[in-house]
């Protein structure tokens, strides 16, 4: 048997599950090869298999390197509960239970060892001895990025795993992150020494996560119905401050929630208490300030509401990520006001140090524009991460909105003949003070003399700020990056301000409910009742082992078990997540329950449904070095100009057809391939007027108003036509 097939029996048998996902196969071949490597993730992508498999194929031991106590604890039980021997050192044990682990290291009986890095290369306690001593086959570097002084969780303690390969030269090395950029990769490999190292990156998109953003007016009764929705499931709210958080927590616990306040201030004890019970799933909602996350691995955390405005998209993207760990259908909400705003620029300035306030400033303003974006939320996500993505995601409030569009191009006229008026130097509130002709003290004299003054007086301030910020999204307007920001023209400002171009705005905004096409729950239906038994017994279990209800089994595969209907312990393997160890300590209980509820209910096995999974694959780069990787709309456009048709490039590369045509369609708005290739004249035809009539923002609305025989990907190709400008 080869390697990989070795790993894949592993993956079946000992982890219950059915492929690899994303960059998992290709890493763990490289591994299996004795190299070193970098794997990038986004979380709950599935890091830990990368070096838990290639340790069950080596013959000595694991040592993975991981800076909580929390999550070495988690994962040890995790594996555990695989029938899989690994165990933890830290200075929660006792020196005789330190003892007894390292004897069974040394006799072989345990194949992964998690450790905290200062504890590795410590001289006095032995530990490097004993490394010595036992035969070592890999050392994993979780975390990898608090190596590095230019990531945002620099830990010094990491630093001492710069002497790690000159101690050990010959035994590979794996680190891993979920959050890297350019700069702290290339650090990563320097500081740990790598030898000859790959990278191999995954996309970081969050396929299962659904942006919102929603105005912060009538913040607390809009909270309400979103967690009135949300009942059973858990979820974190992050505030900006220790007294928001209190306030918060209690406000909710009177309205009938069950939420907890957490944040640094409060005493130990009760804080890790708190953290508990919301990881046993006894409280469901954790009312926190950023404190809060670092240390849990919890995979069922269903939404994560941020009450106030995040100082950057780096720590809105981590916190936003803590949601879905588990694959499943989970939702970010943002509720935002400009007020947010011009109150968290006062906390980032840095009185000594005007550089670094720039730079928070900048950041600030990017989280801003990312709350009043008119386009694609995930997009400008992805893109800020340097990340390429087609222009319509489909499951971001945008994506999902209908909009009534208007024909503003006269507005627009207005708007921007205001900014030059007056020489691109005032913010937006002052140019609409200005359009509206405002007789305000603050308003210059000279301005007053203007044409332009007061010629947008019939629109309110509120409809001007929405038009400004859809001019800004659609990039007519842009704005500067100092504290008070000023509106300046762009390159496409002057085809509007002399006629050669129509512009159409967003006059109101209505959020559809997501199709929840990307939810992997949403591929079968499933029965709730025994959902909620099967979550009832995992429970019982779970207390009885002293473990978090995740480790015995996960959400998805309570959902497979509710869908498919088990009836046997032959029919229960093929339930994702169940591998041998599993099966055959809970197997029979759950099935029990299955068989008892199929016979009330009258109904048989639906196993026969159950394809075995395709799972998620890499959308972004195919294998790299560092440096030079190929993004996935390249690698779909070299096939295409091979001749290879859509469905067939999707069978190859395992993506969807849609997904595909995205890519390509993504060429066509570069202008690199033509509309008519993938679109017949005649639909071409029908499709324009189509979008000039509903503008391109909501696909949907063209749709409706075409024939039947008009797909969404002949409406995409001709909308990225329209956008290339060959339209
Ligand atoms: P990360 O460390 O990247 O955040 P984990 O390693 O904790 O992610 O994995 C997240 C979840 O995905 C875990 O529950 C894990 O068991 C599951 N998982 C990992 N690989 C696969 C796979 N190939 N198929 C299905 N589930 C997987
Ligand atoms: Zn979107």
């Amino acid at each position: 048997m080869s390697t990989i097939q070795q790993a894949q029996e592993i993956l079946k048998h000992k982890f219950g599950y059915d492929s690899f996902r994303l960059e998992q196969q290709n890493a763990i071949q490289h591994i299996l090869n004795r190299k070193d490597c970098l794997v990038l993730m986004p979380t709950g992508g599935g890091k830990s298999i990368c070096y838990q498999i290639p340790a069950l194929i080596f013959d000595g031991l694991t040592v993975v390197v991981s800076p909580l106590i929390s999550l070495m604890k988690d994962q040890v039980d995790a594996l555990r509960a695989n029938g899989i021997d690994a165990a933890y050192l830290n200075s929660s044990q006792s020196g005789g239970e330190q003892g007894q682990i390292m004897r069974d290291a040394r006799a072989g009986k345990i194949k992964l060892i998690y450790v905290a890095p200062e504890r590795l290369l410590q001289s006095g306690d032995g530990f490097l001895t004993f490394l010595k001593e036992v035969n070592v086959s890999l050392f994993a570097i979780d975390e990898a990025h608090c190596i590095s002084s230019w990531g945002h969780d620099f830990r010094p303690e990491y630093m001492q795993l710069a002497k790690l390969k000159m101690l050990f030269p010959t035994i590979p090395i794996v680190a891993l992150t979920a959050t890297a950029d350019k700069l702290v990769r290339k650090d990563i490999l320097e500081k740990l020494e790598l030898h000859q190292p790959a990278t191999f990156i995954s996309s970081f998109n969050r396929a299962n996560i659904t942006y919102y953003v929603e105005a912060k007016k009538n913040f607390y009764p809009k909270l309400m119905e979103f967690l009135m929705e949300r009942r059973e499931e858990s979820g974190i709210i992050y505030c900006l401050s220790r007294a928001g958080t209190e306030s918060l927590a209690q406000d909710l616990r009177e309205d009938g929630f069950n939420a907890m306040a957490y944040h640094a201030g409060i005493e130990k004890t009760a804080r890790e208490k708190a953290q508990e019970q919301f990881i046993r799933d006894e409280v469901k909602i954790i009312v926190a300030t950023i404190a809060f996350g670092m240390g849990i691995d919890k995979p069922n955390v269903r939404f994560v509401v941020h009450a106030d405005l995040p100082k950057n998209i780096e720590g809105y993207y981590q916190e936003t990520g803590r949601a879905g760990r588990d694959g499943l259908q989970s939702e970010a909400m943002l509720y935002f006001s400009t007020a947010d705003v011009i109150k968290m620029k006062k906390f980032i300035v840095i009185g000594d140090n005007p550089e670094q306030t720039k730079i928070l400033t900048k950041k600030l303003d990017q989280m801003a524009r990312f709350a009043q974006l008119t386009t694609c939320r995930r997009k400008y996500l992805l893109n800020y991460f340097d990340e390429p993505a087609p222009d319509v995601c489909g499951s971001c409030d945008v994506c999902l909105s209908k909009f009534d569009m208007i024909d503003g191009t006269v507005i627009a006229q207005k708007a921007l003949s205001a900014v030059s008026r007056l020489n691109q130097n005032f913010g937006m509130n002052y140019t609409i003070d200005f359009l509206r002709g405002s007789k305000s003290e603050k308003m210059r004299e000279e301005h007053k003399l203007l044409k332009t003054y007061g010629i947008g007086a019939d629109i309110s301030k509120e409809d001007w700020q929405t038009y400004f910020r859809d001019l800004i999204s659609r990039g007519y307007l842009q704005q500067t990056e100092d504290e008070f920001p000023k509106l300046r023209l762009t390159v496409t400002s002057e085809d509007v301000l002399k006629g050669r171009t129509t512009v159409q705005l967003v006059k109101t905004k209505t959020v559809e409910e997501p199709t929840r096409a990307t939810a992997s729950q949403a591929e079968v239906s499933y029965e709730k009742e025994l959902y909620a038994d099967l979550k009832e017994l995992r429970k019982t279990i779970a207390d009885s082992a002293n473990v978090p209800a995740y480790i015995i089994l996960g959400d998805s595969t309570l959902i497979e078990i509710a869908a498919y209907l088990p009836l046997s312990l032959e029919d229960m393997r093929k339930i994702s997540g169940f591998g041998d160890v599993k099966i055959q300590r809970y197997g029979r209980e759950f099935l029990d329950l299955v068989k008892d509820y199929a016979q009330r209910k009258n109904l048989t096995t639906r196993i026969s449904q159950k394809q075995p999974k395709r799972e998620r694959k890499a959308s972004r780069p195919v294998k790299t070095n560092e440096g030079g990787y190929k993004n996935t709309n390249q690698v779909t456009l070299d096939m295409h100009r091979q001749g290879i048709a859509i469905d067939e490039i999707a069978m190859q590369r395992q993506l969807s057809a849609q997904t595909i045509a995205n890519h390509l369609a993504h060429f066509v708005e570069t202008g690199d391939l033509r509309v008519e290739d993938f679109v017949s004249q005649r639909k071409i035809d029908q499709i324009r007027p189509l979008i000039e009539k509903h503008g391109y923002m909501s696909l949907k609305r063209i749709k409706d108003d075409a024939d039947d025989e008009i797909s969404y990907n002949d409406i995409r190709f001709v909308v990225s036509s329209v956008l290339s400008g060959n339209g």
